[in-house]
């Protein structure tokens, strides 16, 4: 196997060993009548230094762990590159992508059920030696004791089964094996999500001595943002498939620049209370990855969404009322109706969305909304009522879009040292978003 070795350098004077080129994972979608695609990963594009610790956060439903699976080859990209050392592994396959995957592994969230219960601890972490025929048994047996011991685990353990070990001691197990065959790179699921705090910390010591003992590159997914700025040399920020922000950890978590990084972090508890961090509560809930918004990723939800000139008086109380107004809609066109339910609606008798009536009380009960918004609203209600929530919903976007609805961002700098982030509020005819924020959070 010849390596390429065409090599990028980076600013930080470290090299280029991952690069990501959009890259697409679309589950289902195939055939004539089957339902649009889930969008797990929708056209990213980044770069992972050798010897980094690259994190990556988001909520879950992101699209982090199918990201991760897709990089080191156990998922096939349904669009993109992946080159490691230059070298696009997605056209990989039988013999080239066997020998490849020694150099990408994956440690799995759940310690539980990520080892098979059946196999001793030996047998577990002997399995991908012997998968890649690795030298003799004698040879996988000392390797696996030498492992054990690496990972901070008894020769006597070699002999016992998963379940007689706990969460923390299971997830040593997991590292074990994925270090077997000798990786550069390194795929870390939400490694200590399942465990206590005081284990985490313990596992996070281990992974940290094991990449500078084996100058391993690692890509660490996490939920949790303080597990991430404590590990990561730099960070990406997902949602729905899509990485919204990404820089240097420190810098990153002090003046983050995209409005979703800024409202992720406002909800992070403050270690002191007195200190002064705008909190924001995102609104609504996040789209469906198989009907996201055709504009930004988070144009549905966020607290910094550039309205539509003509609009530009609105208070920011009515727009919130329009937004959430526009959520309920179209989760109603996301229901298909049942046959009954279109009978009903051929005998007008359909009552199933009189629900919509309570939406726009509550919605807009208290609000001093000019003519043209209420008339827009009243429209789509009865459009609702009437059976129609697709219509309803194409004429409310016809009439409210902004450029976050109709457009897609692209990622910018917005440092010298590399920070980027997808928001239409980076071009300068905008006010930036943490002035929107701010404006906002005096408001309340
Ligand atoms: P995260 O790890 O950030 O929680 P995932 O990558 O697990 O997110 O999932 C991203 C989206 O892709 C979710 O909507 C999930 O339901 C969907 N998804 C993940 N795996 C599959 C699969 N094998 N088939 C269909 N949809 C999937
Ligand atoms: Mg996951």
């Amino acid at each position: 196997m010849s390596k390429v070795t065409e090599r990028t350098q980076t600013e930080g004077g470290r090299e280029t060993l991952v690069s990501v080129e959009n890259l697409k994972k679309y589950y289902g979608g195939e055939g004539m009548f089957a339902d649009p695609p889930v969008k797990a990963v929708d056209d990213v594009s980044f770069e992972i230094r050798r010897g980094e610790t690259f994190g990556l956060v988001g909520e879950s439903g992101s699209g982090k762990s199918t990201l991760g699976r897709t990089l080191v080859q156990l998922e096939r990209a349904t669009e993109g590159r992946v080159l490691f050392d230059g070298r696009d592994v997605t056209t990989l396959s039988g013999d080239e992508l066997k020998q490849w995957r020694r150099n990408a592994q994956m440690v799995f969230q759940d310690p539980e059920s990520s080892l098979n219960d059946r196999m001793t601890i030996g047998e577990i972490i002997m399995e991908p030696l012997s998968a890649h025929g690795w030298k003799t048994k004698q040879d996988r047996r000392e390797r696996a004791l030498e492992l054990l011991s690496e990972v901070g685990l008894q020769e006597e353990h070699y002999y016992r089964y998963p379940h007689q070990f706990s969460g923390g001691q299971r997830q040593r197990i997991g590292i074990a094996r994925a270090l077997a065959l000798e990786p550069e790179f390194v795929v870390l699921d939400e490694p200590v999500s399942a465990l206590d705090v005081s284990v985490q910390a313990k596992i996070i010591t281990l992974l940290e001595d094991l990449q500078a003992e084996f100058d391993l590159t690692y890509l660490f997914i996490a939920h949790d943002l303080s597990v991430i700025r404590h590990i990561c040399d730099r960070v990406a920020v997902m949602y729905l498939g899509k990485i919204m922000e990404l820089g240097e950890t420190g810098e990153l978590f002090e003046s983050p620049a995209n409005p979703y990084t800024q409202s992720l972090l406002s909800a992070i508890p403050r270690p002191d209370p007195t200190a002064d961090r705008q909190r924001i509560t995102l609104p609504g809930t996040p789209p469906s990855p198989r009907d996201p918004p055709v504009g930004c990723q988070f144009s549905t939800r966020c607290p910094a969404k550039i309205y539509p000139e003509e609009y530009d008086d609105l208070s920011d109380d009515v727009w919130d009322a329009i937004e959430r107004f526009r959520e309920v809609v179209r989760e109603r066109s996301r229901q298909e109706l049942g046959l009954v339910d279109q009978a009903r609606l051929r005998l007008g008798l359909f009552s199933k969305y009189d629900d919509i009536d309570e939406a726009v009380a509550d919605l807009f009960g208290g609000l001093d909304a000019p003519e043209a918004v209420t008339d827009a609203i009243e429209s789509a209600r009865e459009q609702v009522k009437a059976g129609n929530p697709d219509a309803a919903r194409e004429a409310l976007f016809d009439e409210f879009n902004g450029i976050c609805d109709r457009e897609r961002p692209v990622l910018q700098g917005v440092s010298d040292s590399g920070q980027q982030s997808y928001c239409h509020r980076h071009a300068p005819e905008y006010e930036p978003p943490e002035t929107v924020l701010q404006r906002r959070s005096d408001d309340e």
